[in-house]
């Protein structure tokens, strides 16, 4: 019996949706849960699938056209089927509608014929997109040479993470207890124990993605994969093929070519977090990311720490105005920072090393019992027969589209390997948009929603446009800020330290940036990075309710401000 395919309800608040596409013509075969038509509403899009198998009888609501929920839009029934008029709203069935992210239907690939995929590179990209593609019906083989989890999970991300919650821990009772009303004595820390707790988190996750991978019915092959062709990778001297391959190789530290690099007490990131003994002084060459994140831990535990930056500022990433903010507060917390400090040369004096450098014009030196080189990453596409297979790179990056399929049909690169952005969710999500473009041919990355973290204390996060990106591209804008100093939990839990910015368009207030430096600001960008996906509004942001008390009411109180209308912030002076 015919069934109708129905405008779905996307929202409490919806009332009517558009036909933006159909995805199937009249007289196309569709099966139980192939995305046949995309509806929009003012805020979001997405693919309604069909509730059984059969054919697409009759299209009743053209593309661009309107309608109430519930309304007609098309019918489908088994080829041949008279269509009966359309039946009162009550008897309608309801097609089931996939997930808020347009593309994701799944199945669809599998109508004809299982897919099968070949993934490269176990790290987040290449372990999720490895599930996710499982998860739609395809038949997946993951190759991973070293440790599942990638950099991520066993010498990035997770690991970090763990030694910054011992460190800002034990700072945050240095710091706070005597304020707070607690007496403590003989505090110290156990460095061979912060391991072992950093070690035995590393040891669950892993082996809860091992887990995952097996209860999916992933296929993984230990060893270096070597791309013959576009269907077929080298393992060893085992030959897979796929219908698709996804290049997730990742990426590894890199070193500044300079006399004194490859000393023993010059180390990378990986170095670092194995360390035994906490250094008594650290000189950290770079001050990106990982650099800050690493000075801010080890500072905290005492190491004297100086960070040598080439550019003239820290942190280049984040909103220049919190990027003042945060550098004053670590050189607060004794952090020593050189900007404009171009380093020439290592060398060992003895127990530590020298670095030499040109700051400012001057030369210089400073001394470390160790030093870091944080100077960025490279891709790990040497070696692998990508040049072989014809895949272009760019400096080692792979080159894709924005559906991450590299100028060879059917081979996919994501994550840190193709170098857009070297973030572990950034990687998961181009894992996930590249499967629903093999599995439906569609996409789903939203590049403008993917924040920016940094755990410091305390912490930055950033989602969507800069202020300075603004400027560039004559957008007009209005920018609220909120002091996290007006704010009742950030005062309880970090003195009130830091503060909020969202920028919007000046003529409709869709929020367009947010950025926090303040306590659980990692946490909170979740609901900014939400906003921005739905295309917000500041009037949708105020009128929210805020939990009391939470760091949460100053993201309303921002909101506010960009219209001048804080709660708990006096006015401007006229
Ligand atoms: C110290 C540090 C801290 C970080 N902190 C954060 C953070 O807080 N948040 C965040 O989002 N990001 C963070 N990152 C970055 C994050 O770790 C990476 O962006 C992320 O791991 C990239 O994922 P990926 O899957 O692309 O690559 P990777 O995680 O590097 O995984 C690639 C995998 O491929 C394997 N591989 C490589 N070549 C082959 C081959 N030929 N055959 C088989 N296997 C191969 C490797 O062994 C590796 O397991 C941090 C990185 C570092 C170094």
């Amino acid at each position: 019996m015919a069934t109708n395919l129905t405008m779905p309800q996307l929202g409490l608040t919806m009332t009517e949706g558009t036909v933006s596409q159909w995805l199937k013509k009249v007289g196309d075969p569709v099966t139980k849960g192939e995305g046949v038509v995309e509806v929009e509403t003012d805020k979001i899009s997405n693919v309604v699938e069909a509730h059984e198998d059969g054919v697409l009888l009759q299209i009743m609501m053209q593309e661009g056209e309107s309608g109430p929920v519930k309304s007609v839009m098309g019918v489908i029934g088994q080829p041949g089927e008279q269509v009966a008029p359309a039946p009162a709203e009550e008897t309608v069935v309801a097609p089931t509608i996939s997930s808020v992210v347009p593309g994701v239907s799944a199945q669809t690939a599998t109508a004809s014929g299982q897919k099968s995929i070949l993934i490269v590179g176990a790290g987040p990209g290449g372990y999720v997109t490895a599930i996710k593609a499982a998860q739609m019906g395809a038949k997946v083989s993951l190759i991973e040479a070293d440790k599942v989890g990638g950099t991520c999970l066993n010498v990035g991300c997770i690991p970090t993470k763990a030694l910054i919650h011992v460190s800002s821990t034990f700072s945050a009772i240095k710091e706070q207890s005597a304020k707070l009303g607690i007496t403590v004595s003989g505090m110290d820390v156990d460095w061979a124990k912060a391991q072992q707790y950093k070690g035995s988190i590393v040891k669950t996750l892993v082996g809860g993605v091992e887990g995952l991978l097996k209860a999916n019915g992933v296929a993984v092959y230990r060893g270096r994969g070597i791309v013959k062709d576009a269907h077929t990778i080298q393992v060893g001297s085992k030959t897979l093929t796929a219908d698709c391959i996804i290049l997730a190789v990742g990426s590894e530290p890199v070193r500044i070519p300079i006399p004194g690099a490859d000393l023993p007490g010059v180390i990378d990131s990986t170095g670092t977090l194995a360390l035994t003994e906490i250094p008594k002084s650290f000189v950290i060459i770079g001050g990106g990311v990982i650099g800050i994140e690493f000075a801010s831990l080890f500072a905290s535990l005492g190491t004297k720490c100086t960070i040598v930056e080439a550019l003239p500022r820290i942190l280049p990433p984040i909103d220049a105005e919190i990027t003042r903010m945060v550098r004053a507060d670590l050189e607060a917390r004794g952090i020593a920072i050189l900007t404009d400090a171009r380093v020439e040369s290592i060398e060992q004096a003895g127990a530590s090393y020298t670095v030499h450098m040109n700051y400012q014009g001057q030369a210089q030196t400073v001394e470390g019992e160790k030093v870091l080189m944080c100077v960025g990453r490279r891709a790990m596409t040497q070696g692998i027969g990508l040049e072989e297979a014809g895949i272009v790179l760019n400096r080692g990056k792979v080159v894709t589209d924005d559906h991450f399929q590299t100028n060879v049909p059917g081979i996919y690169a994501i994550g840190d390997c193709n170098g857009k952005l070297m973030l572990a969710h950034a990687a998961s999500a181009q894992g996930i948009a590249a499967v629903n473009h093999i599995m439906t041919g569609r996409d789903s990355y939203h590049a403008e929603t993917v924040p920016s973290c940094i755990y410091l204390e305390p912490e930055v996060a950033s989602v969507g446009r800069k202020e300075e990106e603004l400027q560039e591209q004559g957008i007009a804008y209005r920018c609220g800020t909120f002091s996290l100093s007006g704010n009742g939990k950030a005062l309880i839990e970090a003195g009130g330290k830091g503060m909020i910015k969202i920028l919007a368009d000046a003529k409709y207030g869709q929020i367009l940036g947010v950025h926090i430096y303040g306590p659980r600001a990692t946490d909170l960008i979740a609901a900014a990075a939400i906003a921005i996906r739905l295309e917000a509004t500041v009037d949708e942001f105020t009128s929210t309710v805020w939990a009391h008390p939470t760091v949460g009411e100053a993201l309303g109180e921002a909101a506010e401000a960009v219209f001048g209308n804080s709660i708990h912030w006096p006015p401007k002076k006229k």
